[in-house]
């Protein structure tokens, strides 16, 4: 199997979470040396900046993925409600520059070690801001149909085929009272589920690795929607780009 480079880079960030704080900084430090040459995501891009998180900008046209989802839901979720937990995650971490060493993903595996003024600041912004980076790599436009390869034969083990998983994902969608994500997710035993969570709780900090996730917040759908979350659950598979998924599989694994 060919690592590219962009792989490398996230299989050496997901690796220094065991190491101490200096090694960390160091590796964070190579990475940024690297983003000349490399295409690093926009996650890596943007905690490679001396502890200062970034929106990353949207991997495509706001009207990208019209019909399926509008360009003013694209405007306003990427624009305002992920700019904001950006910010206020910001804002958080200001308090407490010492957490700046450790990338988000580091932050919310360890939500116990947060400090107790900043930890739900930090869980509900810092969720917010590494789901919303996964949802946007996780579309395209001209997306859709159905993964191929290793994944698949995942799916297909655990789930019986590839329509069970997906009626399962969008009930599982649909089921969530209030706001949250429904998740494919590669549980601590390796083995893949379909989970929901609340509000921008990530599966990471319940030590599960989130292959994809769809986000059922209304205003992921309310304006083109309104109350038929199950429409758009339905849509949104045709805007998935299963590369990016197959992925995040091969990271999880
Ligand atoms: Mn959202």
């Amino acid at each position: 199997m060919v690592l590219n480079r962009r792989y490398f880079l996230v299989l050496l960030g997901a690796s220094v979470g065991s190491f101490a704080l200096d090694g960390c900084a160091l590796a964070q430090s190579n990475m940024e040396e690297n983003t000349s040459t490399a295409a690093p995501s926009p996650t890596q891009k943007s905690e490679a900046k001396k502890g200062v998180i970034t929106l990353p900008p949207l991997p495509y046209a706001y009207d990208a993925l019209e019909p399926h989802i509008d360009a003013e839901t694209m405007r306003f979720h990427h624009d305002k409600h992920h700019a904001a937990y950006v910010n206020n995650l910001n804002k958080a971490l200001d308090k407490h520059p010492q957490l700046k060493n450790r990338t988000v993903d580091q932050l919310l595996r360890n939500l116990d070690s947060i400090p107790a003024d900043i930890r739900n600041t930090v869980r509900n912004n810092g969720g917010g801001h590494i789901n919303h980076t996964m949802f946007w790599e996780i579309m395209k436009p001209q997306g859709g149909g159905e993964p191929t390869g290793a994944l698949a034969s995942a799916i297909n083990q655990y789930f019986g085929s590839f329509a069970n998983f997906r009626a399962k994902f969008n009930e599982e969608g649909g089921k969530r009272f209030g706001s949250g994500w429904v998740w494919l997710v590669r549980n601590k035993d390796g083995k893949l589920e379909v989970v929901s969570t609340a509000n921008q709780d990530t599966p990471i900090s319940a030590g599960k690795f989130p292959i994809m996730g769809n986000d059922v917040w209304e205003h992921a759908y309310y304006l083109k929607y309104q109350n038929k979350r199950a429409d758009y659950l339905e849509a949104w598979w045709n805007v998935l780009n299963w590369e990016e998924i197959s992925k995040r599989f091969t990271q999880a694994v």
